[in-house]
């Protein structure tokens, strides 16, 4: 179970300037997970303990996993992936083993960054969760706490969790020497949105006629991976066509196709 209840990725390949629009969040995950892996003794020397865990919070799509793996490339750390989601349905009965196991490896793994999807499926606050009622979800959370208190001799291990519902949150995960580090990673603004456009159509046969800033405009209320996703679908429709060059029409035509997608997904994130 643990080899499919967790992924490891040796040398992930974002880099910071993959992630458009969340400058400010990139600069406080890397000051709170860097500088804490890279140079430890500088805490010992100023007397102070580093950051504990960090937990990004925002809606879905916005970067929050680039951004983890873009810290363990760039600390050269192997990253260590666990969902949330996962432990509670398909490992059922196995989540506190599960947790253990995943600290376990991370260590092994020194230096490593551990990211745990999805947290709030099991580390909701009893009263807003179906399952959080459950013995078994509340053992697992336990084991996560208890991994992250003992977790002094912290080394060359940093967590970073991610969730989409920070209002469910059992606020004990937020306590000092835990997730103590909270960054917020909210939807791209316009000029976000026209770098994350930038970033997306980098290695595309773009004409030089389309206007990113219009686009960006607009684009209101999509994440990043919405983003992505109308570049893409804007090099499929010049395909359709036979073209190899994209053009602003087939731009306008994935922005009709991506906003009626989006529409029709909303449903699953209330
Ligand atoms: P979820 O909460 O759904 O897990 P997330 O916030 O972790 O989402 P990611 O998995 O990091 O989102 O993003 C998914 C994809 O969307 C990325 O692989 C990338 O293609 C695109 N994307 C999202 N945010 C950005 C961004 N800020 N800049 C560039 N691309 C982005």
């Amino acid at each position: 179970a643990r080899a499919q209840a967790m992924t490891v990725d040796r040398s992930p390949e974002v880099e910071y300037a993959d992630i458009g629009g969340i400058d400010e969040q990139i600069r406080e995950v890397r000051e709170a997970v860097e500088d804490p892996l890279t140079n430890p003794t500088q805490f010992e020397e100023v007397g102070i303990e580093p950051p504990g865990g960090v937990l990004l919070h925002g809606p879905p799509g916005t970067g929050k996993t680039m951004l983890a793996k873009a810290v363990a490339n760039e600390t050269d750390a192997t990253f260590i992936k666990m969902a949330g989601s996962e432990l509670v349905q398909k490992f059922i009965g196995e989540g506190a083993r599960l947790v253990r196991d995943l600290f376990e490896l991370a260590r092994e793994h020194e230096p490593a960054i551990v990211f745990i999807d999805e947290i709030d499926a099991i580390a909701a606050t009893r009263t807003e969760s179906k399952t959080s009622g459950d013995a078994e979800v509340q053992r697992t959370m336990m084991q996560l706490l208890s991994e992250m208190d003992g977790f002094d001799e912290r080394g060359e291990v940093r967590i970073i969790a991610a969730t989409n519902r920070f209002d469910m949150l059992d606020r004990a995960i937020l306590r000092p020497g835990r997730f103590d580090r909270l960054i917020e990673v909210p939807e791209p603004d316009v000029e976000g949105r026209e770098r994350i456009i930038e970033i997306h159509t980098d290695g595309m046969n773009v004409a030089d006629t389309v206007d990113f800033e219009e686009l960006a405009e607009e684009t209101a209320g999509f994440s990043g991976a919405e983003l992505a996703s109308l570049c893409t679908e804007a090099g499929m429709f010049a395909i359709r066509d036979d073209r190899t060059e994209v053009t602003t029409a087939d731009f306008e035509e994935a922005l009709a196709k991506v906003s009626t997608d989006a529409e029709n997904d909303t449903r699953y994130y209330v």
